[in-house]
């Protein structure tokens, strides 16, 4: 509990993704219905094409079906809005609950009680607003007579501001159905995410309170910011990705002007492969700390042309491969920390002049896991406490093959100049909801890691 109280005394800014997570429930009976409705063949055609947007239902059925087939934890942008129709004749939803990495993370830090969280969302709808928690420690940025002031987000919400709804497809490890004569048993549990990508959704801080970020910079110890991934190659009105990265440049720098605040990245799957190199390089030099989980390092990898390191991590998942990229990354973008997480094992690489030592580094790991589990086993953390569930999760059953191989890997390759390391997870066997899990890591590590600097003098 120590470090997690040590936490709790930071103030953080989150920006930018919120949008409304409907989540349904699957089993194997629904996901057999869809796949006799658009029959076998034609489905297994589909997923040899691979889409990587969804433009109709068979895209969908299609790219799920892949998900289940791999258990992998997926997200694809819908952009097809009249699909909606589709959707809601086939699904009933089960939960509606926050989503986007910015409102997870604030609802998360708030609920954690934090001293401060003030999170920032260009659109804030009444329905969207409704879902923040309602903790007297979370706010949302306002201009009143031309002055920063704040207000708890459901406060601040604007009538007529767009809404975006993801759906959210969870399922369960054993999960069983049948695709043509091929019998497929769902490896994991996960989370298959239809992501709303509209024009009227977009990732940018309103001009009226961009001047206010360095003000809002001095008030935090840290800034969490993601949602990069929502942003479009191009905007009927003209504007395009490199418009908004540009305005997410300055906004980074803005945050920095007069504190050099740490600021994390947390990087989401990027489907188009344009965007997510135009992210990587704008972004990350001017970022201190990047999170990521293990697919995303090897779409990272690949944009930076190291496509056989990237295509061995997709093939072999090899704890070896993982550290050889995360030092190339941490290089090449001159990260000051980078975080993986995968399902067996969470990583952090620095260079090896990181103010904290690997035992402190492991410690912060520690507490990104057991919140994550806490998570997964309540389906939220509603308050401090709940981390006390976290701690009676047991790590996964290849936690020693995983230390094993960190060792092996480390013998290998050249770690010197490198602080790495890793921890296995605590998995939770049958979790309530698979959602958020990512960000919670995160969220707990790039605090924690914040809350120890901060100790040495460091922040
Ligand atoms: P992401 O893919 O970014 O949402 O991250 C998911 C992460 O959550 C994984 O890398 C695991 O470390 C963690 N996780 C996934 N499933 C579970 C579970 N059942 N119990 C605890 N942690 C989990």
């Amino acid at each position: 509990m120590g470090l997690l109280e040590e936490a709790m005394g930071l103030s953080i800014y989150t920006a930018y993704n919120t949008n409304v997570d409907a989540i349904t429930f699957l089993n194997g009976e629904i996901v057999q219905a869809l796949i006799e409705e658009f029959g076998a063949e034609t489905v297994r055609k589909r997923m040899d094409d691979y889409p990587r947007e969804i433009n109709e239902p068979l895209d969908f059925v299609a790219r799920l079906v892949h998900a289940l087939k791999t258990g992998k934890p997926m997200a694809v942008p819908l952009v097809n809005e009249e699909l909606h129709t589709w959707f809601d004749s086939h699904f009933k939803y089960d939960v509606e609950r926050m989503g986007g990495q910015a409102g997870i993370i604030a609802n998360l830090l708030a609920n954690l009680d934090f001293r401060r969280v003030i999170v920032y969302t260009p659109h804030l709808a009444r329905k969207q607003a409704e879902m923040f928690v309602d903790k007297p420690n979370l706010f949302y940025p306002v201009i009143e007579d031309g002055r920063l002031a704040f207000k708890h987000p459901r406060e601040a919400y604007r009538e007529g501001d767009p809404i975006k709804v993801n759906r959210i497809f969870e399922f369960r490890a054993g999960t069983t159905f049948r695709l043509g004569d091929e019998t497929i048993r769902v490896p994991f549990s996960g989370r298959f995410i239809v992501s709303a990508r509209f024009e009227s959704i977009r990732i940018y801080t309103e001009p009226e309170l961009k001047r206010f970020l360095p003000e809002i910079g001095l008030q935090v110890d840290g800034a969490i910011l993601s949602g990069y991934q929502g942003i479009k190659l191009r905007y009927s009105d003209g504007k395009d990705a490199n418009h908004y990265l540009r305005e997410a440049k300055k906004d980074i720098l803005l945050l920095k002007r007069e504190k050099d605040v740490r600021v994390h990245l947390e990087f989401a799957s990027i489907q188009n492969r344009e965007l997510r190199k135009k992210v990587i390089y704008n972004l990350f030099p001017l970022v201190d700390s990047v999170g990521m989980d293990e697919a995303e390092i090897a779409h990272v990898l690949n944009a930076l042309g190291y496509s056989k390191l990237a295509e061995r991590i997709f093939t072999y998942n090899r704890i070896e491969d993982t550290v050889l990229g995360g030092k190339i990354l941490v290089d090449e973008m001159n990260l000051e920390v980078l975080q993986i997480h995968t399902i067996y094992y969470i990583m952090y690489i620095t260079h090896s002049d990181n103010p904290l030592s690997e035992e402190e580094l492991r410690s912060s790991l520690e507490l990104a896991t057991t919140l994550a589990a806490a998570r997964a086993s309540l389906g939220d953390i509603k308050s401090p406490e709940d981390i006390k569930v976290g701690t009676r999760v047991p790590y996964n059953e290849y936690g020693e093959f995983v230390k094993l191989r960190f060792e092996e890997a480390k013998r290998r390759l050249r770690t010197r100049e490198y602080k790495v390391v890793i921890i296995p997870t605590r998995l939770v066997r049958n979790p309530v909801s698979t959602v958020g899990l990512g960000d919670t890591i995160s969220a707990g590590a790039f605090t924690s890691y914040l809350a120890m600097l901060r100790k040495k003098g460091e922040l």
